[in-house]
């Protein structure tokens, strides 16, 4: 039986196990964390294109009874004006990522896939057709193939293609927090999004009465950062978003950083997929999503085609299109400067939203 050696445990690691199973193919997942993510304190929305794709391997339900579910989107303007409503179909779901790293892992468990912690991949070589990865502990592991799910700094896409570029900087210094002080709530299934005058601002309140908010701010200098910056940025329009930062007691602030083209996302045994492959600046929300298809449909192209390269090369070509132009759109979405104008029309993103998997079509 075919052995995938999964590099990394988050969103994209996990799901492609599973759905390596369902495809016949054995797997084990080799985490370099003992827990996760450095930027594990952010939480994320699925989106009904990431829920179809939990779906298809039968994943979905551990992440809505860990969640809850987001509705509607309503944009405001930084003098409060509502710009539009926007119905969010099809079961998104909102949950901290920590959680949902928790939820996809105890899944994996009870499906019998080995998680190994600790391991983070610093070589990889093939030899004879088998891949040897070796890890910064001086274990090692090997397996038929490799699947690089290491994250937008992924160490994969450097030994695949050493001149792979480095990720970009977008520009954007985000902010996340959450506060039961604020007076400002949001029911639990709506979206508040602000697009203030000097920075974006996003917040909806959790079934517990905790306000779950970020802010997207042009570059600030992240060794001096403070909350006191955003609510600086925030303090002067006719909205919410100043006092849910002010009533905040943690944050936290990171610089974000995408990842627009990746020539090579194979070699004979070797293949990226969520960050590792096309990372998204947050401004588009569709970073996990599109992790979460890339793991169905490479499980699904290696169920069908039986030579393996063959059956990456497919796997790009279903892929590359739709994520290279998420991340274009993702990037300038969150760099118009003028934040009203760059508000997405629901009619433009059906072809985001509506991408349905059917798990039992065969890959042509
Ligand atoms: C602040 C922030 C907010 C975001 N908000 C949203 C949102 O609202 N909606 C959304 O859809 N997306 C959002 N995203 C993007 C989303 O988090 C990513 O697109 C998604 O996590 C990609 O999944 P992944 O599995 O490819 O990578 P990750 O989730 O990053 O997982 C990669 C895993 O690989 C491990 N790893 C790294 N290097 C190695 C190595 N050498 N060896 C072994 N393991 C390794 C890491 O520890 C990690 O566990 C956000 C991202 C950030 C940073």
């Amino acid at each position: 039986m075919t052995k995938a050696l999964i590099i990394g445990g988050g969103i994209a690691g996990a799901v492609t196990a599973m759905a390596l199973q369902k495809a016949g193919i054995t797997s084990e997942i080799h985490e370099a964390y003992d827990t996760g993510a450095d930027d594990i304190g952010a939480f994320l929305t699925i989106m009904r294109n990431g829920m179809n794709a939990l779906h298809a391997v039968d994943a979905h339900q551990p992440v809505i009874d860990a969640g809850f579910p987001a509705t509607d989107v309503e944009y405001l303007d930084g003098s409060g004006t509502r710009i539009t409503l926007n119905p969010m179909r099809g079961g998104a779901q909102t949950l901290k990522r920590s959680v949902l790293y928790r939820v996809l892992h105890d899944e994996t468990t009870h499906r019998g896939i080995p998680l190994h912690h600790g391991k983070r991949l610093v070589l990889a070589s093939i030899v004879d057709g088998v891949v040897h990865a070796q890890f910064k502990d001086g274990s090692t592991a090997e397996g038929d193939l490799l699947v690089g799910a290491d994250g937008i700094h992924s160490a994969t896409r450097a030994i695949i293609d050493p001149d792979s570029p480095a990720p970009r900087f977008t520009g954007l210094t985000i902010a996340y927090g959450y506060t039961k002080a604020s007076s400002f709530q949001q029911s639990a299934d709506a979206y508040r999004m602000i697009a203030g005058s000097r920075a974006f601002f996003g917040y909806t309140t959790a079934p517990d009465g905790e306000t779950w908010w970020f802010a997207r701010a042009p570059e600030l200098d992240l060794s001096t950062a403070t909350k006191q910056n955003f609510v600086d940025l925030l303090a002067g329009d006719n909205t919410p978003a100043a006092e849910i930062v002010r009533s905040t007691d943690d944050l936290f602030i990171n610089n974000a950083y995408d990842v627009p083209e990746t020539r090579h996302w194979y070699n004979d045994s070797m293949v990226l997929v969520g960050d590792a492959a096309h990372a998204a600046s947050p401004a588009s929300g569709q970073g996990a999503s599109l992790a979460l298809e890339d793991s169905v449909i490479l499980a699904k192209c290696l169920r069908d085609i039986a030579d393996t390269r063959a059956a990456f090369e497919k796997y790009t070509e279903i892929r590359r299109a739709r994520v290279e132009r998420l991340v274009a759109e993702s990037a300038e979405q969150g760099s118009n400067p003028n934040r009203r104008a760059a508000v997405p029309r629901p009619e433009d993103r059906h072809w985001l939203y509506d991408y349905e998997i059917d798990w039992n079509e065969a890959i042509a």
